[in-house]
């Protein structure tokens, strides 16, 4: 039984946020039923996103609904709320609240009052001020992204096709991706497999017209599957084709011109920026503890380190790993910490309500399995390595059993097992991002979307 009533809020609706939530919801189901306890989630999407599906749903094997967790039903017994925390005075135990409703009515921040706070936003790119990225970037981190990324490389393919400027197709078939951890790498691999594919149903746009980079400033790639599996992966990227360029930067891609450190320009309209993440902003605009690569400072009880009632999981931070030999060092921001980090400190803070004591984090990693396309992967997991087509399927047997809810879980193997036995989709549905464009046409406006604003340049 809980000592007083307490209302926990939950900053953030992606791994850390839902997972905690929903332990809490389990641990404090009386309380939570005598009202003594009240849990809002803050997030500003009704969803939590399955990130490491997001190189599929890009390659179109799982459809952009399947990637997501619908909050609002797995948490039955919280409170929503779609908005974003901008500022929190823990000392005051306040956070300002902005929502779609504060955004309309022109009231500004409302400020929500809690006893507990999780704290958990996750992370944002790490980017750099490189001329053009700004304007010409694509991330890859959210479920738009991934998909807005499939009409755009498709959307490519048919500009190619139809022009009759050799430059322009060269720039449109050209495909540069900066940074090459899972992210990058899954996403370059699931897109250049599609686009192969996609090729054969054009009658002018082979797959060797294409060109795709991939630049990484150190010397390894996939540094998550180990030494000898990141140079597996580069020479099998490099047998697809694939330039694959070690030790190099992106200097500029001003006028859709990509320059990298080695010299070489590419003239190109696809430029996706997947080099790391850094913490969110919001850290910043917290009275909160973080240490110098701006994560917040955590024991390994979870809880913010010189705080009471402030606890922090997952990309947001710095939890020391207690099983690291040698000197201390943090837990990596990947999804494997994320979820468990996140069931502990539900435990924990379930725990401290009660007055019980808190248990320590600890887990060692156990390895990383990626997808490189259809039936191709790499994967270094417990001690075993796993090549091609068995790393593949491993990828998918160990996701399809990680993604949250059955439900979800029955919809992807669906998917799966359909995409099997017939074709592979390969239509953009690039015009769904403006859906109004056709009637203000046929209304005699003026289109509001541009085709020729669009700064990934997709017709
Ligand atoms: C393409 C891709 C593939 C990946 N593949 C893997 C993989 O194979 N294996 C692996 O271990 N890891 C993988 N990761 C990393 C993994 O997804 C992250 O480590 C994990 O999501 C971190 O969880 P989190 O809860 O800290 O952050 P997130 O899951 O990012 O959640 C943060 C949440 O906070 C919300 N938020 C942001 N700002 C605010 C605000 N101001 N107010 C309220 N809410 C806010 C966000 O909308 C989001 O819902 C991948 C990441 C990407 C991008």
């Amino acid at each position: 039984m809980v000592k007083e009533r307490a209302r926990i809020l939950v900053v953030g609706g992606g791994y850390v946020g839902m997972y905690t939530a929903l332990r809490l919801q389990e641990k404090l189901k009386r309380e939570l039923e005598r009202g003594d306890v009240e849990i809002t989630v803050v997030t500003p999407d009704p969803y939590m996103t399955y990130q490491p599906f997001l190189p599929e749903a890009a390659a179109g094997s799982i459809s952009p609904r399947h990637v997501v967790v619908p909050l609002r039903r797995v948490l039955d017994r919280c409170r929503i709320v779609i908005g974003e925390v901008t500022s929190i005075d823990h000392a005051k135990r306040t956070a300002a609240l902005t929502t779609l409703a504060t955004e309309e009515d022109g009231t500004g921040a409302e400020q929500l009052t809690y006893d507990e706070l999780v704290l958990a936003p996750g992370s944002v790119s790490r980017t750099l001020p490189i001329p053009g990225l700004a304007e010409h970037g694509i991330g890859f981190k959210t479920v738009e992204e991934a998909i807005g990324l499939r009409n755009h490389v498709i959307e490519q393919m048919d500009i190619a096709s139809s022009t009759r400027d050799p430059a322009v197709r060269d720039a449109a078939l050209t495909f540069v991706f900066v940074g090459g951890g899972y992210a990058g790498v899954e996403a370059l691999g699931e897109l250049e497999d599609m686009a192969r594919y996609t090729a054969r149903y054009y009658h002018n746009v082979r797959p060797e017209d294409m060109k795709w980079i991939l630049v990484e400033a150190s010397d390894r790639i996939l540094p998550e599957v180990g030494e000898e599996m990141g140079r597996y992966t580069v020479t099998e990227l490099r047998r697809r084709n694939i330039d694959v360029r070690l030790n190099t930067r992106l200097d500029s891609c001003a006028d859709r011109v990509a320059v990298l450190s080695d010299g070489a320009r590419f003239p190109t309209r696809t430029v996706v920026w997947t080099a790391g993440v850094k913490p969110h902003p919001l850290l910043a605009a917290s009275d909160l503890p973080r240490n110098e690569r701006g994560r917040l400072t955590c024991t390994p009880e979870l809880r913010i380190e010189g705080t009471t009632h402030a606890w922090a999981a997952g990309d947001a931070a710095a939890v020391p790993d207690v099983t690291a030999e040698g000197p201390a060092r943090e837990t990596a921001p990947n999804a494997q910490h994320a979820v468990r980090q996140a069931k502990l400190l539900g435990d924990n803070i379930a725990h401290s309500l009660r007055g019980e004591s808190l248990e320590t984090y600890s887990h060692k990693y156990v390895g990383s399995v990626a997808s490189l396309g259809l039936h191709k992967g790499v994967a270094h997991v417990y001690g075993r390595k796993l090549k091609g087509y068995p790393a593949w399927f491993m990828h998918r047997v160990y996701h399809l059993s990680r993604v949250p809810t059955f439900n979800r879980k029955a919809r992807v193997l669906a998917e799966w097992t359909l995409s099997g036995l017939f074709k592979r989709e390969i239509v953009s549905l690039g015009s769904l991002e403006h859906p109004r464009a056709e009637f203000e046409l046929a209304a005699g406006g003026k289109p509001s979307h541009d085709p020729t604003d669009d700064p990934k340049g997709s017709s």
